[in-house]
């Protein structure tokens, strides 16, 4: 077998999502050579975003090529990975919300292990949040809500006007003494035809601010390098140092090999410990037993409403709203402690409910989804060890990498505080005329965060405050990994505002 080829850069950054993106970006600003490898391609735009074969879990970047397999109660499943350009941004909601000042505090009731807490204040993370609110375009309207934390500056955009549903939704919670305010979202409301194909879907004329479209070809326009379809497969160390980083072309099998002064890992919450783990770095680092644990991924749920006429018969955008006023509990439940939000979810589109059920629920609960509209719940959940990815060398992918097991189950208060919220979800969607409401409990890892947390314990956690791999000298993980806790809102803006910060940083370094 011949040897691969070698290219040498500045920095190599791992993953072109929230963390790969918002790091490499102050390199890129200040004149570094950035190599950006990313396991996906681009999305291709057009109409077909908008079809049911849209839905990412049906496009060919859900990819289920590589050996993650999960546990659940019938033993173990294939797990698949949001791979593109972009990373899941591509798909997402386009929610945008930083945690609130609290969340980055220890919460009794959340965990009481003292390395359960983040090494930095919101204080701290401000202006990074400010810079990639910018970045990203977000729209919001600061005020209303009633755990907003301080801002130094205004959204640069406004939200655009209620849809009919939303301001349904939003008579009845205020009927209900409740304070519903606007989602901080990502969408560029100039562009946006305010279709229902947007969670989930790629946005067909680029209305919505994902990496891909807003900040990617930016980046390369300054120079950076993006290798698409590259998967990454192993970081070689060299005493405290990452020497190279292995990677195969997956259109073409090549063996591929990089250097840089500078490593980011940003492969995501499964992915980044999964690489770590398979290329041996625990062994290195203090905090080397907590890589893969701590896995985190919210406790949420959907709650449809059923209406006896279609609720958004005007056929509009409608996730637009949330509600705070239990984020940090519910006076009925006073030991539960911190919930989480409430937010509004639009029903699937009839066609992809039909093309993803067993045939027999497929018609029936076809016919429904016209009159319902929902409200999606995220509880924060519990950072416990047992909730892990580890390799299973027992395995190999045609890239050769091993695969991936992953554990998780929710614990009781994790249930607990998802079960109150739901509970207020459907006081709201009843108030606003729903005959009964179903109830969707989310088993997807699109929230996962946690594997690889940072800290100012050197045992406890694997990374520093700055995010630098303890043990090795010139890696640092920039993505939702490194949350010591997973806050009760959507994560991308934090993941995006910490890896910001980080990058800065690496430009002292590089
Ligand atoms: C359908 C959906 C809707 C969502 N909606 C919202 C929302 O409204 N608001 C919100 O805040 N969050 C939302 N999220 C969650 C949000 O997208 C994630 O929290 C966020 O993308 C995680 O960022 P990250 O940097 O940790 O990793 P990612 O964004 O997952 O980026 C990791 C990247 O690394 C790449 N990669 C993985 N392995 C390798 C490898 N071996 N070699 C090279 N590259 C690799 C991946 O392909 C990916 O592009 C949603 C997620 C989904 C799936």
């Amino acid at each position: 077998m011949s040897a691969p080829a070698e290219e040498e850069y500045d920095a190599i950054v791992i993953g072109s999502g929230f963390g790969g993106c918002l790091a490499a970006l102050p390199l890129v600003e200040a004149g570094a050579s950035v190599l950006m490898l990313e396991r996906g391609d681009w999305v291709v735009r057009g109409e077909h975003n908008w079809r049911e074969e849209g839905a990412f879990v049906l496009t060919p970047h859900y990819t289920t090529e590589s050996a993650y397999a999960r546990r659940t109660p019938m033993g173990w499943r294939q797990q698949g990975l949001c791979a593109c350009v972009g990373g899941p941004s591509v798909f997402y909601g386009g929610a945008s919300f930083r945690f609130r000042e609290a969340d980055f505090d220890t919460a009794p009731e959340i965990s009481t292990d003292p390395a359960a807490c983040w090494p930095l204040g919101y204080a701290e993370l401000e202006p990074f949040y400010g810079r990639v609110e910018k970045v990203l375009g977000i729209a919001g309207e600061p005020g209303v809500d009633p755990t907003e934390p301080a801002r130094s500056q205004p959204y640069g955009h406004r939200s655009p006007p209620l849809a009919t549903v939303a301001t349904r939704i939003a008579e009845a919670a205020n009927s209900l003494g409740l304070r519903p305010f606007r989602i901080p979202m990502a969408i560029d409301a100039a562009r946006c035809h305010s279709c229902t194909t947007c969670d989930a879907f790629a946005c067909a004329v680029s209305a919505k601010n994902d990496l891909a479209t807003r900040l990617i070809p930016g980046m390369l326009a300054r120079g950076m390098v993006l290798r698409p379809s590259t998967v990454v497969t192993r970081l070689g160390r060299s005493g405290s140092r990452v020497a190279f980083v292995d990677a195969v072309d997956a259109k073409t099998e090549a063996r591929l090999r990089f250097r840089g002064e500078l490593i980011v890992l940003a492969a995501g919450a499964l992915a980044t410990p999964h690489l770590l783990l398979a290329s041996g770095l625990q062994n290195v680092s203090p905090g080397g037993s907590v890589i893969g644990r701590y896995l985190m991924r919210h406790c949420n749920a959907m709650t449809y409403g059923f209406f006896r006429s279609p609720p958004n018969a005007e056929d509009e955008h409608h996730k637009q709203l949330a509600i705070h006023d239990f984020y940090f509990g519910d006076p009925r439940l006073p030991d539960l402690g911190k919930l989480g939000n409430i937010q509004q979810v639009m029903a699937p589109p009839t066609g992809l409910v039909r093309a993803l059920l067993p045939k027999a629920l497929a018609v029936p609960v076809g016919a429904l989804v016209a009159n319902l509209t929902g409200l999606l719940v995220i509880a924060e959940d519990q950072p416990r060890s047992v909730n892990r990815v580890e390799v299973d060398s027992a395995v190999k992918d045609r890239f050769g990498l091993p695969g991936a097991r992953i554990r998780h189950r929710y614990s009781r208060r994790d249930f607990a505080a998802r079960a109150a919220l739901v509970r207020r979800a459907r006081e709201i969607l009843r108030r606003a005329g729903s005959r009964f409401s179903l109830t969707w409990n989310v088993s997807t890892f699109s929230h996962a965060v946690g594997t690889v947390r940072m800290g100012n314990d050197a045992r406890a956690s694997a990374l520093d405050r700055d995010c630098r791999f303890r043990g090795i000298d010139n890696l640092w993980v920039t993505d939702g990994s490194v949350f010591p806790t997973s806050g009760g809102v959507n994560p991308s803006l934090t993941i995006a505002a910490n890896a910001l910060r980080v990058g800065t940083v690496l430009t002292r370094t590089a």
